[in-house]
């Protein structure tokens, strides 16, 4: 358990949610300031801070659950899509220290913008961007 965790203490109950999907590794319920109707998010039991630190067995896992619980959001509110969000660390806009999988049910003509802005410095340099991430890996 994350210390002083915010969803740590939604799976243990101390704080209430709206809890609608759980297996044995995670975790699902609705984003208290949703973006649409039917945000969500889907967590795992086990305390990790970002998508980096979760073991792999327990990422499929939790992927799989995003997909059950994104295809059944889909029905329950009639949307038309759905993004799938997940931000790592602070400077990528992540709150709460408890890897979470925003799932975001779009709607025609809804106000949400995701829109990304092209960077044309990083634009020139591609080959020497892919060329330092393969040695990394
Ligand atoms: P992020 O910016 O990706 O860390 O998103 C954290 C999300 O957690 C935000 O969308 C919050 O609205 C949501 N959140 C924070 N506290 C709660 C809570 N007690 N119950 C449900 N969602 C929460
Ligand atoms: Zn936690």
């Amino acid at each position: 358990m994350g210390e002083n965790c915010i969803f740590c203490k939604i799976i243990s109950n101390e704080i209430p949610s709206k809890k609608f999907f759980e297996d044995e590794t995670t975790f699902a319920f609705l984003d208290i300031n949703p973006a649409s109707n039917g945000h969500a998010l889907v967590i795992p039991k086990k305390h990790y801070e970002t998508l980096a630190d979760v073991p792999e067995e327990e990422l499929k896992q939790l992927i799989v659950s995003v997909k059950k619980v994104a295809q059944a959001i889909l029905k329950a509110t009639k949307a038309s899509g759905f993004n799938v969000l997940q931000n790592n660390g602070k400077v990528a806009g992540q709150l709460v220290n408890h890897v979470h999988f925003h799932v975001i049910p779009r709607f025609e003509n809804d106000s949400i913008n995701f829109s990304l802005m092209a960077n044309q410095e990083e634009a020139n340099e591609l080959e020497k961007t892919a060329e330092l991430i393969k040695k990394e890996l």
